[in-house]
């Protein structure tokens, strides 16, 4: 990853490819085998995975990622040695769909029940680890936006649903069924929030919506400024609720500090213990108030 992106998620949407679609561009030029450097922004011994798609014109071969301290290693023989010769053996398969479920929570609206406020993050994380930030993070904002509004005896006008999403990493099967429901239903989506950028200290939100609606979020900025958010910029949202777009729903994405994100993504050091208590909650909390302002005064 470019190290010089302040904003790490736009060094990876730049290097992602390698993983992404690396396999079958090297099959193309007759590889047998591929070993991606991990996506990742610090030195360590950690492979980070991630999903790969196969070309179907060019010979599936195997693929793995290998940690950035690996690949260092490796390119640094490469730079000594004409011939170098290296093997690995992968032990992966693809298991058939099976049936999963998203996991919904829900206060009703005291004034207007049928407009729908969705707030969400991701069930499923990959394989290596348990997802701490990738995103449980995200589930436990999720939830915590409604107990926020119980415990403190609020009750919003509008209906907020807390939405665990299940299937992100693999397809977003999960989002899609949603949004599936959303329609077959004639449900009235006018806002959805995620957190799918880790629970790491809140730093704006990230907006796609009208020019309105948009107008009335920033109006907002100054109620969020004293717990460290310091802007709404127009941008994408997040996976999950980005079906809703078609529903005309205003969606925004809360976006986290970055830079030790792409440390653990999918990665076998995404755990627990390495999210920070206070700023997970500092996200939530944020993410509760915008909510709040939504369900109180709606947008246009
Ligand atoms: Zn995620």
């Amino acid at each position: 990853m470019n190290p010089l992106f302040i904003n790490t998620f736009e060094a990876y949407g730049d290097a992602v490819r390698y993983r992404s679609s690396g396999p079958s561009n090297a099959a193309k030029y007759g590889a047998v085998g591929v070993m991606v450097r991990s996506q990742a922004s610090n030195t360590d011994q950690h492979p980070h995975t991630g999903v790969t798609f196969y070309n179907a014109a060019f010979p599936k071969i195997p693929a793995v990622s290998i940690s950035t301290a690996e690949a260092n290693w490796l390119s640094e023989l490469l730079q000594h040695k004409d011939v170098l010769e290296v093997g690995f053996t992968t032990h992966c398969k693809m298991e058939n769909d099976t049936l999963s479920y998203n996991v919904i929570g829900e206060i009703k609206g005291n004034k207007f029940p049928d407009e729908i406020i969705t707030v969400g993050g991701h069930l499923d994380s990959w394989d290596l680890a348990e997802g701490a930030q990738d995103d449980g993070a995200g589930c436990v904002q999720s939830i915590e936006v409604i107990r926020a509004f119980i415990a403190t005896g609020l009750r919003p006008d509008r209906t907020v649903r807390a939405v665990l999403f299940m299937n992100e990493e693999n397809g977003a099967g999960g989002a899609q069924a949603y949004f599936d429901s959303a329609i077959a239903k004639k449900e009235n989506h006018i806002f959805a929030l995620e957190s799918d950028a880790g629970g790491f200290t809140p730093r704006g939100f990230s907006v796609t919506a009208s020019d309105s609606q948009f107008r009335q979020l920033q109006k907002w900025l100054p109620l969020f400024i004293p717990y460290g958010l310091y802007y709404f910029k127009k941008g994408e949202s997040g996976v999950d609720i980005g079906f809703l777009e078609k529903t005309g729903a205003a969606l925004v994405g809360l976006e986290p500090d970055s830079q030790r994100y792409f440390d653990l993504h999918h990665a076998e050091n995404d755990v627990f213990e390495a999210v920070s208590k206070r700023e997970l909650e500092l996200g939530a909390i944020n993410m509760a108030a915008l909510v709040w302002l939504v369900s109180k005064y709606g947008l246009n």
